[in-house]
């Protein structure tokens, strides 16, 4: 017997249909003698749907608000799931995030779970009910519904998890499994059987939306286990207990599955892009000490998060041009913020690009292994991709492209590091 906590993403939840194939993988485990809590997303679309009414309704809207009605899609999947479960004659019931409660902090719109008290949860797992939780939203101090940022249902499922001491987290969702690149751009991506925690994360930060970022810092940090799975599965396909999709690992797990021969090493376990960013570009801004403090500082304080940055080699008369990337949702509010401070800046033009992505190379394996950011840079070359700006971490490349160049890149590479399914290893 295990405690599982399995989480169901949106595509899984889309209509009637698909939920009872999702409460007969729920009643499957509750049968095999397991306690169960269940997470589920809004149905594909909805929370999309949502958003734009909050902006229809006012362009300037409240968080809070916003928060009150995006919420909404996941209370309707968690009912939508009990009553179905009901109907297949399990005791099932909807737990919603003020009921539970699960506790945040933090923004509205981009909560971080604080608490949760797993307690009343425990009992009734314990005592043979399914739980069925509504991902996505908590409550703050003030007992206001708050959300946890887009795709913030993996990190319920995480925290849940955590609070009632879960054997497992399976996240089910509409891939079975981490491929090496998200597989609906490249045919060749090789699924993975397990990748660490640090890679997952770092992938996950950098575009590759199978898990959100926070759900993976958390589950890290609460030591969960982590299973990522496909829900749209035949009744002859292998159970979940059996570990079918990528289970997330640590490092010291990792290196026995490549001792034992079931993970090979690689320099670059996973390539992820990004297509959420914009660029800016302040040209002539005084080379002085303390010029770029004037540009990041408002930016800073407004909770706009800056990505890649470069201050190009001066111009004549002590002027340079600086040029960085925002998410694209705060490229209006950065651009407002700037031309405000356009004086104590002190810069002659504000240009922006929405038409860029960032592409980047992931694995633990660079960490002792010279050479992977080169090959990166010509095999690009080679295409005639034309790189904009440069990061790096211990474990990660990323480029700056455009925009319309972003599949064929993503593919150029999986090639270049010997990712492509039936290639050996780089
Ligand atoms: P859910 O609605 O179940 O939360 P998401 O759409 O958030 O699902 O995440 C699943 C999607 O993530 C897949 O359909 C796939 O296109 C995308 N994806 C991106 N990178 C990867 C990757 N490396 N491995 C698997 N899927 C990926
Ligand atoms: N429904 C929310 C979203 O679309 C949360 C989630 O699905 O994880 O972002
Ligand atoms: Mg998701």
């Amino acid at each position: 017997m295990a405690r599982i906590v399995m989480k169901f993403g949106g595509t899984s939840m889309a209509g009637t249909e698909r939920i009872r194939r999702v409460a007969n993988l729920v009643r499957k485990q509750a049968a095999g003698g397991n306690q169960v809590a269940v997470v589920v997303s809004a149905m594909a679309g909805e929370t999309d749907r949502l958003v734009n009414f909050c902006r229809e309704a006012n362009p300037l809207y409240d968080p809070a608000e916003y928060d009150v009605v995006v919420a909404s899609g996941e209370q309707v999947t968690s009912g939508l799931l009990a009553l179905t479960l009901q109907s297949l004659g399990c005791d099932a019931r909807s737990w919603l995030g003020w009921q539970l409660p699960v506790r945040t902090i933090e923004a509205h719109a981009k909560a971080r779970v604080e608490a949760i008290d797993g307690e009343a949860l425990t009992s009734a797992m314990e005592a043979g009910q399914i739980a069925v939780i509504p991902g996505f939203q908590g409550v703050s101090e003030d007992g206001r519904i708050t959300t946890m940022g887009r795709g913030g249902s993996d990190t319920s499922a995480v925290a849940i998890a955590a609070a009632v001491q879960a054997d497992r987290c399976d996240i089910y969702t509409d891939v079975d499994g981490v491929y090496t690149t998200d597989p609906r751009i490249v045919a060749k991506a090789r699924k993975l059987k397990a990748v660490t925690y640090e890679e997952m994360l770092e992938l996950a930060s950098v575009g590759a939306k199978v898990l959100q970022t926070r759900s993976v810092g958390l589950a890290m940090k609460e030591g969960v286990r982590v299973q990522v799975l496909s829900s749209f599965v035949g009744d002859d396909a292998i159970p979940a207990d059996e570990l079918p999709g990528t289970m997330i690992v640590s490092e010291e797990e990792m290196n026995i599955l490549v001792e034992k021969g079931e993970m090979e090493r690689q320099h670059v376990t996973g390539i992820a892009h990004d297509k959420n960013e914009a660029k800016i570009i302040l040209t002539r801004v005084p080379d002085k000490p303390g010029a770029v403090a004037h540009i990041f500082d408002p930016l800073a304080k407004a909770a706009i998060n800056v990505d890649m940055i470069i201050q190009n080699v001066g111009r004549d008369k002590g002027e340079t041009d600086v040029t960085f990337t925002v998410p694209q949702a705060d490229l209006a509010r950065a651009q407002a913020l700037l031309e405000d401070k356009r004086d104590d800046i002190g810069f002659n033009r504000l240009i922006t690009d929405s038409k860029i992505a960032k592409i980047s190379v992931v694995g633990v394996g660079m960490k002792s292994h010279a050479g992977v950011a080169s090959t990166m840079f010509k095999a690009l070359a080679d295409r005639g991709i034309n790189i904009q700006a440069i990061t790096t971490s211990e474990i990660k490349v990323s480029v700056l492209i455009d925009e319309d160049e972003t599949e064929l890149a993503v593919r150029v590479l999986h090639t270049a590091y010997g990712l492509d399914a039936n290639d050996e290893a780089a």
